[in-house]
């Protein structure tokens, strides 16, 4: 099975993206956190990307695609791929059919977190994680039960993005109603789009989302 989750930034694509890939062995693959890990390791790619994403732009469809299909190439081709954060663009959902078609695969399903833009910077603002396992936490709804101390790994260093700052966050939104909101359509036309009310709380959405998988 291969599905898009679509929303826009602090959605809740990442958290529910992680919850099924535990309760399902699905693999995520997100553009973003690859782009982290380019940017992280000084590669060229991201170098070329870290202040377009610092922004809060898009990088170009040729990188994301290129990314998503080195991905794809390695995976063993039973396993279902949940694409998080991609596609984003046209060019990018076109990417996506070649990409998928190269392998054998097509999609099954593209779930959109529907999601009150207001209360989302709120979320993503507050967010930060264990800089050891990557544990999400949030400065109002999810603090560590022993305040400076991970809940899962007990380590005591933490991080955040640096583009979750309220001026970025409402680029990125900017930039997912221009670019990313319009390529609905093409999937609506397949009859493969499922909305699903993103700000009801976690484990209700991922309930939505397996009955609709199921
Ligand atoms: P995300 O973690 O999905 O919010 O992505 C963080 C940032 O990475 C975005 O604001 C973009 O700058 C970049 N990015 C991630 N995925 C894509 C994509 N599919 N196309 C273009 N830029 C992307």
């Amino acid at each position: 099975m291969n599905i898009i989750l679509l929303g826009p930034p602090g959605a809740g694509k990442g958290t529910q993206s992680q919850r099924l890939v535990d309760r399902r062995g699905m693999r995520q693959l997100s553009t973003g956190d690859m782009l982290r890990a380019a940017v992280k390791a000084q590669t060229p790619i991201g170098q070329r990307a870290k202040a377009v994403m610092d922004a809060g732009e898009l990088v170009s469809d040729e990188i994301v695609s290129a990314l998503i299909s080195a991905e794809l190439e390695a995976m063993d081709e039973d396993t279902g791929a949940i694409f998080d954060g991609y596609p984003r663009t046209a060019v990018q959902a076109a990417a996506l059919d070649e990409i998928l078609a190269k392998h054998g695969r097509s999609l099954d399903h593209v779930i959109e977190l529907e999601v009150n833009e207001d209360a989302l910077v709120e979320r993503i603002v507050g967010r930060f994680s264990c800089a050891n396992c990557g544990k999400g936490y949030h400065d109002i709804f999810e603090r560590p039960k022993v305040e400076g101390v991970c809940d899962v790994c007990g380590a005591t260093e933490f991080k955040r993005r640096p583009d979750d700052n309220e001026e970025t966050v409402r680029t990125r939104m900017a930039e997912y109603r221009a670019k990313t909101a319009p390529i609905l359509p093409i999937y609506d036309a397949q009859g493969i789009v499922s909305r699903v009310d993103g700000m009801a709380d976690i484990e209700a959405v991922t309930d939505r989302i397996e009955a609709i998988l199921s």
